[in-house]
Parts: structure tokens; sequence; C-alpha cells
């Protein structure tokens, strides 16, 4: 990993090399966007579901930037055969260093966005198969009211994760106005009586590939999905709670809070569900 090579404005330097200007938005405003694409083997999987999504949002933050899907998949390719495999690709598009107007909120129209890419720690494509179910804490939402875009701007993700860490626990669900949103880097689904449900895509949540891929799998094998409003309760009382992302892949978690859910191993229908996800992933590739 000492040898990493990290993509920076075109060029591939080494990661002790890998600087941006002290100037560069993204570093003064997290005014920026971000993506992982996951890896398996030497393989990069969904593409195109996140470099859309990397235009879309910065589409919506208003950042000019054309993102060619040849391009980048040259360069994830690239650090996957100079970094290694099973490695997500993390790439982030900021708005670019202004030096002329040193730190005005107000972007300037005319700069150069920054693009950068890096590989992230190895991570064996499956490993959600093994899991024995993981604990997660519930905070109140503190974030602000564009959690759909997926922005560098994290702080909010971070502390409340630092939270969950502090308490021996792998993921915080968070609670609006007495509703679920999602986890900090994660969705969020409860099982009851063999039903799904997990929340509406809105300004609240950010719109996970995983989730997508999910649930198209659900809705195929005839499982009833339903788009709803989940409490606390229905939290800790439902049969299964899961939670996804593309390097997460699909967690059970059997403990939240002080709770046990159910008899406090992954359900049935999780064992199903993630085994379903990892071989489409697998006979796509
Ligand atoms: N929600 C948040 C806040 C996230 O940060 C993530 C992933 O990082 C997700 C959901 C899951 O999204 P995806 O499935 O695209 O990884």
């Amino acid at each position: 990993m000492n040898n990493d090579k990290v993509f920076i404005n075109n060029n591939f330097v080494d990661k002790n090399a890998a600087n941006i200007s002290v100037f560069d938005r993204g570093f003064l405003f997290a005014d920026g966007i971000y993506e992982v694409i996951p890896v398996c083997g030497d393989i990069p999987y969904f593409i195109n579901h996140h470099l859309e999504r990397l235009q879309k949002n910065l589409g919506i933050i208003e950042i000019d930037y054309n993102v060619e899907y040849d391009y980048w998949a040259n360069i994830i390719n690239n650090l996957i055969k100079y970094n290694g495999k099973n490695r997500g690709i993390y790439i982030q598009i900021t708005r670019g260093a202004d030096i002329d107007n040193l730190r005005t909120h107000a972007p300037n129209k005319d700069l150069k966005p920054t693009a950068i890419a890096f590989s992230l720690p190895e991570k064996e494509f499956g490993h959600s198969l093994n899991n024995t179910g993981i604990s997660a804490i519930t905070h109140e939402d503190i974030r602000w009211q564009l959690c759909h875009v997926k922005s560098v701007s994290l702080l909010a993700n971070a502390l409340l994760s630092k939270r969950a860490y502090e308490n021996s626990a792998a993921e915080t669900i968070l609670i609006k106005n007495n509703y679920i949103t999602e986890g900090t880097s994660s969705n969020i689904y409860i099982v009851k009586n063999n039903e799904i449900m997990t929340p509406v895509l809105n300004n609240e949540i950010l719109p996970g590939i995983t989730r997508k891929i999910l649930l198209d799998i659900a809705l195929k094998e005839n499982y009833i999905v339903k788009y709803s409003k989940i409490t606390i309760d229905d939290l800790y009382n439902a049969d299964e709670v899961w939670i996804s992302g593309q390097i997460k892949e699909l967690q059970p978690v059997t403990k939240i809070d002080d709770k046990i859910i159910s008899d406090g191993k992954p359900g049935p229908l999780w064992k199903k569900m993630s085994a379903l996800y990892i071989e489409t992933i697998k006979s796509n590739l």
C-alpha cells in the first residue's frame, strides 16, 4: 500500500507526492462530489451506475465537468493494475483552486475542477456472506437537507460514525422527526412478516446503488417491498434489520442500542438476499 499510485489532475503520481493546492475549494469548503467504485478481483463493477450518479451530483451543485465513461474506466483499471486487486476506487471531483479570490464563499465561474482517484484498502468481494451480525446505535440525524447528494461535506457523518466506534458499534442509524433515514454510510431495511421495508428516496437519504440492485432482485424474486416510514420501535421489533453499501455489501444488524433484534442471529431473508446479491454481481462480471 506504501507504493500506491494516486490519480491527480490527469497524472498518476506516488502516494507521497499526491498534493493539491491549499486553496482548493474541496479543502476549504468541502465543495465537491465523490464516488466509490467496487472491485471484485481485478474487475470493477457498476461503473456506469457510479459515473451516472457522479455526473448527476456534479450537475446539482453546478460544477461544470463532463464525466466521460472511457476516460474514467481507463483510470479505474490503471489504479487496479498499479495498486492491486479487491480495492475499491475512490473518485473525487471538486470545484478547483481559486487562487485569485482567496476564500470567497461564492465560487468564481472560471475554476478548473480538481479530479483525483485512489485505491481504498483491500476488502474481499463477498465478505458479507460470512457476517455473523453487526451492532448499531441510533442517533438524531444532524445532517443537512441535501443528503441525496454524494457530497464530500461529511463532517456530521464522520462525527456520528465516531459515536458508533466509541460505543463498539459498526454503524449509527439516523433518526429524523421520529423516523429512520439511513446509516452514516449505508442504506437501511427492516423485514417484518417476510416483507422488506425501506425508507422512500427523498432529499434525506442517499440513493444507494446497492439499494437499487438489491430491491430489483427482491422484486424479481416476488418479495413484497414497501417504501415506508420506519420508527425506532419498528426497528427494535423487526424480524430482521439490514444495512447496505457498495463496499459493505448487505450486512445483518443483530443488535441496536441495547436491544437484540429477533433471536440475535442473521435472519433467513438476509441469508437469501445477500447470497443472491453476490451471485447477481458475479454472473454479470
Ligand atoms: N447512504 C450513505 C450516507 C452513504 O454514504 C452510502 C455509501 O457510502 C450509502 C447510503 C450506500 O450507497 P451505495 O450503495 O451507493 O454505496
